[in-house]
C-alpha cells in the first residue's frame, strides 16, 4: 500500500510499475471515448447444432479498435470497464447494436447471444432498457439470448435476481456462460430460469485427451440434459472434440473449428442463406 504513509512500509514504484498505473489510466481514458468515438465494434461467431452444422445462432463479442494499438479483445479493456460504470455504457451499446443486426439477420432465423456483467445486472433498471431496446428494435425476445456466468447467476443479489426474473418474464431467454467454472450446487441451477448451459472452454480443450475429462463433460452434458437445459460446447477446435461431443448427446458447438468470431460482413459472406457450410455436413455413418 503505496499510501499508507507508515515509515516501514516504505514502496517504490518502479517503472515497471509506473508503467503499468500510467497504461491503465490511459486506457481508461481513451475507453471513455470508444463509444462516442465509434470505435467498439462486435465480432460475430456461429453457434451450430452438432447433428448437422446447422446455424442456430451467433454470440456477438465485443472488440475495440483503439487508436495506435490495433484490434482489443475483451479481456484487455473489459476488466477495467468493470471496475467503473463504462461496463454499462458499452454493454447498452452492445445489445442495441446486437439486437439490430439481429433484426437485419432476420432471414437466418438465429438467435442471438450477448454477455452481460455481473455489474449491469447489479444496476435496478438493467432488464426494463433491454425491453426498450426490444421495443426499438422490433426484436422478437425469444430470438435474444443473455449469457451470464455461472456465479453470476447463482448470486443471492436481490437486484441481479430481480433483472434475471425480469428478463425471463419478457420471455429473453438466459444462457449459462463458462459453466463449470464456478461453484454453483444443483438445487442453485434447479432454480434458475435459464435454457442454455455453455460448457466453459477449458473442458473442451481437453477432450479428447483424457478419459477423465471425457467422464466429466459426459455428466455435465447429463445433468443439463436433466435439468431442460440445452447444451452448447464453447472453444471447439478439433473434429475429434466435435464428435465426441456429438456422441456424448451435446446440442450444439462454437469454436474455431466451425467458424472464428468476424465482423457481420464477413459472416454474410461466409454463411450460405441458412446454413453453416453445407459442404462440411458429414455424413451419418462417419460419426460414432
Ligand atoms: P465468452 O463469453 O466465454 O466468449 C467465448 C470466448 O471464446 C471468446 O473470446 C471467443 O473468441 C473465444 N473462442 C471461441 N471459439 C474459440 C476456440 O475455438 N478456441 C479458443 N481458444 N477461443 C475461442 P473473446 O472474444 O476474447 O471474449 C472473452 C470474454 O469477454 C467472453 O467470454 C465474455 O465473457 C467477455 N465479453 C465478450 N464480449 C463482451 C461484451 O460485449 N460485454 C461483456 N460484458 N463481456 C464480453
Ligand atoms: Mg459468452
Ligand atoms: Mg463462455
Ligand atoms: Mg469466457
Amino acid at each position: 500500500e503505496a499510501k499508507t504513509g507508515a515509515r516501514s512500509q516504505f514502496v517504490i514504484f518502479d517503472d515497471d510499475m509506473q508503467q503499468r498505473v500510467a497504461g491503465r489510466l490511459a486506457t481508461e481514458h481513451a475507453l471513455r471515448n470508444a463509444v462516442s468515438n465509434e470505435e467498439l465494434v462486435l465480432h460475430y461467431q456461429p453457434i451450430v447444432a452438432l447433428t448437422d452444422r446447422r446455424l442456430l445462432g451467433t454470440e456477438a463479442l465485443l472488440r475495440w479498435e483503439r487508436p495506435g494499438h490495433g484490434l482489443l479483445i475483451p479481456d484487455a479493456f473489459i476488466p477495467i470497464a468493470e471496475e467503473t460504470r463504462l461496463i454499462q455504457t458499452i454493454d447498452a451499446w452492445v445489445i442495441e447494436t446486437a439486437c439490430r443486426q439481429a433484426v437485419a439477420w432476420d432471414h437466418l432465423e438465429a438467435t442471438m447471444a450477448v454477455n452481460l456483467s455481473a455489474r449491469d445486472l447489479q444496476q435496478p433498471d438493467t432488464a426494463d432498457k433491454i425491453s426498450d431496446v426490444l421495443r426499438d428494435t422490433g426484436l422478437a425476445a425469444r430470438r435474444l439470448i443473455m449469457e451470464i456466468t455461472e456465479s453470476t447467476l447463482v448470486s443471492d443479489d436481490a437486484t441481479v435476481a430481480a433483472n434475471l426474473a425480469r428478463l425471463h418474464a419478457l420471455g429473453i431467454q438466459l444462457a449459462i456462460d463458462d459453466f463449470g467454472t464456478g461453484y454453483s450446487s444443483f438445487a442453485s441451477l434447479r432454480q434458475l430460469p435459464a435454457q442454455t448451459l455453455k460448457i466453459d472452454r477449458s473442458f473442451i480443450s481437453r477432450l479428447g485427451d483424457d478419459d477423465a475429462t471425457t467422464a466429466i463433460v459426459g455428466a455435465i452434458i447429463n445433468m443439463g440434459h436433466a435439468l431442460g437445459l440445452g447444451i452448447v460446447a464453447e472453444g471447439v477446435e478439433r473434429a475429434v472434440q466435435a464428435q465426441l461431443l456429438h456422441a456424448l448427446g451435446c446440442d450444439a458447438a462454437q469454436g474455431h473449428l466451425f467458424a472464428h468470431p468476424q465482423p457481420a460482413a464477413a459472416l454474410e459472406r461466409y454463411l450460405p442463406a441458412t446454413t453453416i457450410r453445407p459442404a462440411a455436413r458429414r455424413p451419418r455413418a462417419s460419426r460414432r
